[in-house]
């Protein structure tokens, strides 16, 4: 039966995943820059009038961004992956990818592109768990010229069974937080159960984590206004990976937009972890850990009784 499936999975061999795709942009100079920036790359070859764009932004020029590409994508990638995930392999990573440069781009290149399945690995097994290799190869063009080749290649996988680990004796302690002159204020204010926000006696603007100064005019002067401890989440993320013995993967991690405008990062407890949602008001809460740490942290505020 798998045999048959690598079969199937074989005949996606060659076939094209995008043709004649095209650049959403031309290669141009404020992309290089921010990718300059990001990656902390001050080579003055990707600056000035003779400026090039730095080579490993092959891939960037032919990405599709939020929207796609509304042309060029081809059926045989979609129905791979279909296939994929319909053997049970649902999970994917991105495992490495290549590049060949052979000109360089230089602002006001327009780039095609053409990519094609280039192979199908048979059954593997890794760590992650079971699947297959799936490598796609991205031939970039400015006119008739071949610029550069991009190699990218993903495992589709089934997910390993997850061990259940055994429980620990000694339970490690959660990190505790740094204390110093800076915000020493709000942890005792912790302690009383209090949730302290800076305000610069200057401006009035409020601030939050504690600061030595006012962001907002530069004052140094401040005192602190008491949490409604009222808010709302204002985003999250849900911790999976990497585990970490103190804590209890997955669990939600919120940005809390208190009810006084300013924002602060802590946890949701009290909710499942994917019940957690933008825009659910929450309410303070003082939890304590390990005996002698209290942490700010954030309950739902139940409905109204009807
Ligand atoms: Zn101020």
């Amino acid at each position: 039966m798998d045999d048959d499936l690598v079969t199937r999975l074989k005949t996606y061999e060659g076939r094209p995943a995008a043709v004649a795709g095209t650049g959403k942009d031309p290669v141009n100079a404020p992309m290089i820059r921010h990718w300059c920036e990001a990656l902390g790359d001050t080579n003055p070859a990707y600056t000035g009038p003779d400026a090039i764009a730095p080579p490993t932004m092959l891939q960037a020029w032919t990405m599709g961004g939020l929207t796609g590409h509304a042309t060029g994508r081809a059926q045989a990638y979609d129905e791979l992956l279909a296939l994929l995930d319909e053997s049970g392999c649902t999970s994917v990573v991105a495992t490495d990818c290549e590049q060949e440069y052979l000109r360089p781009l230089r602002p006001g290149d327009e780039i095609t592109f053409d990519t094609v399945i280039e192979s199908v690995s048979g059954r593997k097994t890794t760590k992650l768990g079971t699947g297959h290799f799936v490598t796609t190869r991205t031939d970039v063009h400015v006119g008739a010229t071949l610029v550069g080749t991009h190699r990218f290649r993903i495992l589709k996988y089934a997910p390993a069974q997850q061990r259940k680990t055994p429980p620990r004796p000694h339970r490690p302690h959660r990190p505790r937080p740094v204390v110093n002159r800076d915000n020493a204020g709000f942890w005792e204010g912790v302690v009383r159960h209090e949730l302290l926000i800076q305000r610069c006696t200057a401006c009035a603007t409020l601030r939050f984590p504690w600061l030595p100064g006012c962001a907002h005019c530069g004052g140094p002067d401040w005192d602190t206004v008491r949490a409604s401890g009222e808010g709302t989440v204002y985003s999250y993320v849900v911790m999976h990976h990497p585990p970490f013995p103190a804590f209890d993967p997955p669990y939600a991690v919120a940005l809390v937009q208190l009810a006084e405008g300013v924002r602060m990062i802590s946890n949701v407890i009290g909710t499942p972890y994917d019940k957690v949602r933008i825009g659910m008001p929450v309410r303070l809460a003082f939890q304590s850990y390990d005996g002698d740490l209290t942490l700010p942290v954030f309950r739902a505020v139940e409905e109204a009784a009807v």
